[in-house]
């Protein structure tokens, strides 16, 4: 289907300095946990988005120099011949689709540790880095002409491997965010005080990149448009000089502003376009071209936001994470196949786990390399056998979806009248609305294919599943959440939570309640229990939040939303017990355990929602495996269970399995490759 004319002008060039990006669709820098240890899973990466019609596409952060190294965050750097060789791999890659490539050039000043490299941390001043109890440099004018040195040599290096775009990275608390920030940086020489002072270093950095491309590439800064400690009136206006001062010395304001949980927000928190508000000044006030974020996943928003000035070009990183095609089909009049971020922050989490971030939506990403996955195609068979898929969850949904491309008969059985499994619950809790495009997206995209059919309202036995005829079975029936306490602490059912006043997040999710005072017990600590805190509070219950964690939700430390998400329930009059994990219901209340002293109290309580871990709904799948000869004898090539019913994960885990599964079949591909380093 052509595509509507009014999206024309995001195909529209823009000039860059020197080069020109050749759409409006920009993959801002980010985060892939991948870096220069593993450059060729990168480079595939990367090549995929430009593929997929991102004008530009860059690198995630790429260090300067050993001074700044963020192990064990994985990330890229140039520093010598074998990691311009490297790096070239992804310029090189990206630039085969007619995109370009940038390079966000990196130091992390006092916030880098240096775990690998051992060198002395630096700073404008002596404090403590990010994550260790010892402390960086103050940077002498020595420290400070060898950091200008190595940025220098590094955009010499970045022009050797091909990039088209370096950038002069002066935000996210790194190094040059340091020395602009009056909170941070207290030197009283040249580079600290006044305005002019502490953009010095800035200034001196944009202009020797520019000395250094000339002309070659753009030079882009990234930077924030407020500080980071000061909000008043008098710090707004200082940093809207400040990115004047600037816009001589580069091609490019990529702008943010310092709350990373609202740049980087959840979907949870933040809505799409959040920063415009913030950074709408910005093209006026610095005659430059323009790009910024705001998990843009409509392209109706992407437009206005052109269309109103406010950028000139729509940068992305989770939405050119869910789908690396997006820019291709909305150039294709195919918006109802764009795969939405649902912002989660599963890949962020990959990041700082120090993997290859995988994504929620698009469980190809990460695996373009590895596993040769492409987001798109997929091996089509000859054969049109059969495939039975039971359970229309995420796992199910993905496994009918791919195996349906790949040309397969497909049959989706589905026990209730609605498709989406746990993802339909999950959407209801407060905050997770967006998450429902799990499901939306697959069965739209079922709709679309003839060889597929969906049965509603289909409870399957293992009789019903013999007697189908499918060469290939993918059983996909879930999981529930336990109500007998099991989980990581509570290894053996708690006698006592068979009480009738002990209730699951599933029974909540159905619409039962707790009468009076309840207490949810978080051992699972990702956001649950703590959603059904906040569902209950808003409700108007008295609500004790218990966790065997040092604080709420503790796994979404990663996610970047447990400030966020603690900060929810305090406001919210929850009670907030840490460290302590839920013993026994009694008559008159839950009783608690230290997890550190094992002393116990009781606190009053009518109910209990237990949340520690789930059971997987593994029943029809035990009942066809017990008799392999009868499966034989009803056809059955393959048979083997996915999702959470193997074994219950993040939605994330479902997607991954049963896309995993479809893939798989009637393929003996080898065994994925892992990408490492080879001696010699
Ligand atoms: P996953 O995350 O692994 O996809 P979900 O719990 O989200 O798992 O979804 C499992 C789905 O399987 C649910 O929609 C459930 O109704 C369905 N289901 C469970 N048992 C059967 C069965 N015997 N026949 C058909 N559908 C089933
Ligand atoms: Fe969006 Fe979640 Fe995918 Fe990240 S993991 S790109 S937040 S859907």
């Amino acid at each position: 289907m052509p595509r509507d004319s009014r999206f024309d002008v995001l195909f529209e060039p823009v000039r860059l300095g020197p080069v020109t990006a050749p759409n409006r669709f920009y993959q801002v820098p980010h985060c892939s946990g991948m870096g220069y240890q593993w450059p060729a899973t990168l480079a595939a990466m990367r090549e995929v988005k430009a593929e997929g019609g991102w004008g530009v596409v860059n690198t995630e952060y790429c260090s300067v120099a050993p001074t700044s190294d963020d192990t064990p965050y994985p990330h890229c750097a140039l520093w010598d011949a074998g990691d311009v060789r490297n790096m070239a791999a992804m310029a090189d890659a990206v630039h085969r689709h007619g995109a370009l490539a940038g390079v966000e050039l990196w130091h992390g000043g006092l916030r880098s540790a240096n775990f690998h490299t051992r060198e002395t941390a630096i700073g404008p001043v002596s404090l403590p880095t990010a994550t260790a109890p010892w402390q960086a440099k103050a940077m002498d004018a020595a420290d400070i002409r060898a950091y200008r040195a190595s940025h220098k040599a590094a955009v010499g290096r970045a022009l050797e491997a091909g990039f088209d775009i370096v950038y002069v990275y002066a935000a996210h608390t790194y190094l040059l965010a340091q020395f602009l920030d009056p909170g941070i940086n207290q030197r009283n020489d040249a580079y600290g005080g006044s305005l002019e002072n502490r953009l010095r270093l800035v200034r001196e950095v944009a202009e020797e990149a520019q000395e250094v491309v000339r002309g070659k590439a753009a030079v882009a800064i990234r930077i924030e448009v407020n500080d980071e400690v000061r909000t008043d009136a008098a710090a707004e206006a200082e940093r809207r000089e400040m990115l004047a001062l600037l816009a001589p010395h580069v091609d490019l304001f990529d702008v943010t502003i310092t709350d990373y949980t609202q740049e980087m927000g959840v979907s949870r928190f933040v809505k799409e376009a959040s920063l415009e508000p913030f950074i709408a000044h910005v093209r006026a006030a610095t005659g430059r071209p323009v790009v910024s974020v705001g998990r843009f996943t409509s392209p109706e928003t992407m437009l206005s936001q052109v269309r109103r000035g406010i950028v000139d070009l729509v940068g992305a990183a989770r939405p050119s994470i869910a789908d690396p095609f997006l820019p291709a089909k909305v150039r294709d009049g195919r918006l109802d196949d764009i795969r939405e971020c649902i912002g989660c922050n599963i890949c962020y989490a990959c990041d700082g786990l120090g993997v290859p971030i995988r994504c929620t939506q698009n469980p190809t990403m990460g695996e373009e390399w590895r596993r040769g996955w492409h987001p798109e195609r997929v091996n089509v068979v000859e054969s049109r056998a059969k495939v039975l898929v039971v359970g229309g969850g995420p796992a199910g949904l993905e496994a009918a979806h791919l195996a349906g491309k790949r040309g397969f008969e497909v049959t989706l059985a589905e026990a209730s009248g609605e498709l989406g499994g746990r993802v339909l619950k999950e959407c209801r809790l407060p905050g997770l609305a967006e998450w429902r495009r799990v499901a939306d997206y697959r069965i739209g995209q079922l709709g679309k294919l003839a060889n597929v059919e969906v049965y509603r309202g289909s409870a399957m036995t293992a009789a019903d599943v013999r007697g189908f005829g499918a060469s290939h079975v993918l059983i996909a029936t879930g999981s529930r959440w336990r109500g007998d306490g099991r989980g990581r602490t509570h290894r053996a059912a708690v006698p006592s939570f068979s009480d009738p006043r002990v209730m699951t997040p599933d029974d909540i999710l159905a619409g039962r309640r707790p009468v009076g005072p309840v207490v949810v017990f978080d051992d699972d600590l990702y956001v649950t229990a703590a959603l059904i805190a906040e569902l209950l509070a808003t409700e108007g219950l008295q609500v004790t939040y218990v966790t065997t964690a040092g604080m709420v939700s503790s796994w979404t430390g990663y996610t970047a939303e447990q400030a966020r998400g603690q900060a929810r329930l305090i406001e919210m009059g929850v009670e907030i017990v840490v460290g302590q994990s839920v013993l026994a219901l009694e008559a008159g209340g839950a009783r608690l355990s230290c997890i550190y002293t094992s002393r116990e109290h009781v606190i009053p309580c009518s109910g209990l929602v237990t949340v520690t871990s789930r059971e997987p709904e593994a029943a029809l799948w035990h009942a066809l495996a017990a008799d392999p000869a009868a499966n034989g004898d009803a056809g059955f090539a393959t048979l083997q269970p996915i999702g959470d019913g193997k074994a219950p994960g993040l939605i994330a885990h479902a997607i991954y399995d049963g896309h995993k599964a479809a893939r798989a079949l009637e393929e003996d591909g080898p065994l994925p490759g892992r990408e490492r380093v080879v001696v010699g």
